[in-house]
């Protein structure tokens, strides 16, 4: 089943257009990655599916419904969860009531305090510190399990391992293994374009805030991703 269907979405930054007539179709439990260069318009883009930027055209439906107006917070409640670029998590607030913030959403589902610590192990010694004292691939931690406690049915990831060093990136990627096992649909924004291969099912290239290619990982080399990053038009 179609998870979201997007056609012809733009959005804008004043009079910047960072968003162009972007037409996308994600399945049901689907993994797809958004590529591009610095300014693309990924971010945007993951933002006004999840209701925090305005579209200023087109329409947006998740699971048939048209989303297009719905505020933010409706947004989640049906099952679309944003980690943001550069977590916000609630600093002063221990890594449990961060996580227990998002639950209030309350949808039904696999995920609750005890399997995000499971997929999350490194947060377990954690629980009762602070947010903001932990370290950049803890707090990553704490954001991607705060999303899940949502119990999405979609998770927008933008750019989870930005600033992290590898070894914690390759801990946020270990414990998304394990998310990725409860089939959820996701789109993910990263600048490692081997993870990206090895994480995403399906790869969309965007520049200039427009949609310039689209297929399947197992059926595009990294050299044509890259060919499209740098600017080549379809
Ligand atoms: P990055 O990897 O740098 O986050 P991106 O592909 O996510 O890039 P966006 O952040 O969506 O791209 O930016 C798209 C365009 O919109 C860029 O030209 C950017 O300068 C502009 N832009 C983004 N945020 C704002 C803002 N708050 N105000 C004005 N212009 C913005």
């Amino acid at each position: 089943m179609t998870a979201l269907k997007v056609r012809g979405l733009e959005a804008q930054h004043g009079l910047l257009k960072a968003v162009r007539g972007v037409d996308l179709d994600l399945q049901d439990g689907e993994r797809l990655a958004l590529v591009g260069a610095n300014g693309a318009g990924k971010t945007t883009l993951l933002r006004t599916l999840a209701g925090i930027h305005r579209a200023s055209a087109g329409t947006i439906e998740f699971d048939g419904v048209d989303v297009t107006s719905t505020p933010a917070h409706r947004r989640a409640s049906m099952g679309i969860a944003l980690v943001p670029e550069g977590r916000r998590l609630f600093g002063s607030l221990s890594v449990i009531e961060n996580l227990r913030v998002a639950s209030a959403a309350n949808r039904k589902g696999a995920w609750n305090v005890d399997t995000v610590l499971d997929a999350f192990p490194q947060l377990k010694p954690k629980i009762k510190a602070a947010a903001g004292s932990l370290s950049g691939g803890q707090q990553q931690a704490v954001a991607i399990g705060r999303a899940l406690m949502t119990n999405p049915r979609l998770l927008l990831l933008d750019e989870v391992s930005l600033g992290l060093s590898p070894a914690a990136v390759q801990g946020v990627y270990e414990s998304l293994a394990t998310v990725v096992k409860q089939r959820t649909t996701l789109i993910l924004v990263e600048q490692d374009l081997q993870r990206t291969f090895d994480f995403a099912e399906r790869i969309v290239c965007m520049l200039e805030g427009g949609v310039v290619a689209t297929g399947r990982t197992d059926q595009m080399t990294r050299d044509e991703v890259m060919g499209y990053y740098f600017g080549h038009r379809v």
